[in-house]
């Protein structure tokens, strides 16, 4: 991440942004990204950069922290952090994840509600971005102390967030269990059945046909649709994807009905590489259903799968890679490790996996490659369709529901292609992605005034 690679122009907002928010990296990664983009239309655009709109765009609307207290089964109090950053709501309300997790930070929540404002926007629907969280670990903590900390969380967060205001949803840590504590602590504390103030609910309480399967599911999609682009599609590829979480194991789930086989997924504690293909009933079953780890996974499934906990899944040799684990999880080293291993295609199901670096390999190897913010949107568009169906107060069937998300996917991805071309970089997803978002936003950022 060099200065020097920024327009000129971009070169002074970059270090405002890098002075404003010191230590906090994540955040200058992601800002960083987006302004490479830029570049075709910096200083040739004025009606995309008038009143300091790139300005605005880098400082959030709103950003909350607050204490946490809740009282462990021994009974001992404990202090967490909570966070909610309210990025930009010139689209529509603030919309984007909780993450539970114990390296959250403010520098994490605002990289994470940065790339949302721009996934959001790129989705077609009308909401905004935001992303929230707490360093509270949930890993090992029985369901009445998961309960009591969500309720604390809630019992502050509650005054921020409304239909039309805030609505968050899951991320790492947060999934239907952390969301059902949420929403019933909201329901009291407002004495509303506001269904529309948090997406990923059950089915049984305002939740939406494959908003579960809908992040992993997408990036499938996407991949898909790169390949087609191409005259390819996944039947046959080996596949490696990274993480064993709920994008992972959907995402997993999707290319083997395409035809794909995944032969590889992680956790933080190693991998596990199975040739036949992963049995993702098995998988569902230990991650989901009993949150057991991936040794479980080899030693239940035995045969010839292994359990690594030594090495990098990147060093698994496979055509196509989905990171769907974590930021910053695919550094330059693995992206050259896939090369070797023959990669052709990398869509990122994570939110930003891929440093910097690592996406200059895949270019400079001609690789190609998704960033997040494009081939990850699925999850949210199927929170916009639940949020649809709370407010009309209907339910669509399943097959009708993946049917809009995978014509999202693939309209998302027809966007990203026709910008990059029309701003002279064709087939390449990152500048299509940032451009596209960024002249949505900046458009309706002009129209609204200095705010
Ligand atoms: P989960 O908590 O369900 O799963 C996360 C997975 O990633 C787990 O396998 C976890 O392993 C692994 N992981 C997490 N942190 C680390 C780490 N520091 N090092 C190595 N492995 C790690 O989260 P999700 O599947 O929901 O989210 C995964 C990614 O997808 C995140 O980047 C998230 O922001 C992004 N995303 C999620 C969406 C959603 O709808 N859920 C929507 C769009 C993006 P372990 O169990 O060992 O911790």
């Amino acid at each position: 991440m060099t200065l020097d690679a920024l327009h000129p122009n971009m070169q002074a907002q970059y270090e405002i942004v890098l002075e404003r928010n010191p230590g906090e990296p994540e955040f200058h990664q992601a800002v960083y990204e987006v302004m490479l983009s830029l570049t075709p239309i910096a200083g040739k655009r004025p009606e995309y950069t008038q009143w300091s709109v790139l300005k605005r765009m880098c400082e959030p609307e709103r950003q909350i922290i607050f204490r946490v207290p809740w009282v462990t089964d021994d009974g001992e109090v404990r202090i967490n952090r909570g966070f909610r950053v309210e990025f930009n709501s010139v689209l529509g309300p603030y919309k984007g994840g909780l993450r539970f997790h114990p390296s959250v930070n403010l520098s994490i929540i605002k990289f994470l509600g940065f790339e949302q404002v721009y996934k959001n926007a790129l989705t077609g629907m009308p909401i905004g971005g935001g992303k929230g969280g707490s360093d509270f670990d949930p890993k090992g903590r029985s369901d009445a102390e998961i309960m009591r900390f969500c309720q604390s969380f809630m019992t502050e967060l509650y005054r921020h967030i409304g239909e039309y205001t805030d609505v968050p949803a899951g991320d790492i840590g947060v999934g239907g269990r952390e969301l059902g504590y949420l929403f019933g602590q909201y329901k009291r504390i407002a004495n509303r059945y506001e269904s529309g103030v948090i997406t990923g609910k059950g089915l049984a309480w305002g939740g939406s046909q494959v908003r579960t399967e809908a992040t992993g599911y997408g990036t499938a999609f996407f991949a898909q649709r790169m390949l087609a682009e191409r005259g390819q599609s996944l039947e046959g590829k080996r596949v490696v994807v990274s993480g064993s979480g709920n994008v992972a194991l959907y995402a997993v789930e999707k290319v083997h009905q395409l035809g794909g086989t995944v032969v590889a997924c992680s956790d933080s504690n190693g991998f596990v590489v199975d040739e036949a293909g992963l049995d993702i009933a098995l998988l569902k079953e230990i991650k989901e259903v009993r949150r057991g780890r991936l040794s479980d996974y080899a030693a239940e499934r035995g045969g010839s799968v292994r359990h690594i906990t030594d090495g990098s899944i990147w060093e698994v040799p496979c055509q196509v890679a989905l990171p769907c684990a974590t930021q910053n999880e695919l550094p330059e080293a693995a992206a050259l490790a896939l090369i070797r291993g023959g990669v052709e295609l990398v869509a990122e199901g994570a939110n930003m996996p891929s440093t910097p670096e690592a996406i200059n390999v895949f270019d400079d190897a001609g690789v190609l490659f998704a960033p997040g913010k494009a081939s990850n949107a699925g999850g949210v568009a199927t929170s916009a369709l639940e949020m649809q169906q709370n407010a009309s107060r209907d339910s669509w069937t399943f097959e009708a529901t993946e049917a809009r998300l995978e014509t999202i996917m693939a309209s998302i991805h027809d966007r990203c292609i026709e910008t990059a071309a029309e701003f002279g970089a064709p087939g390449n997803y990152v500048v299509g992605a940032n451009l596209t978002a960024y002249i949505k936003v900046a458009d309706a950022m002009v129209a609204l005034g200095v705010i």
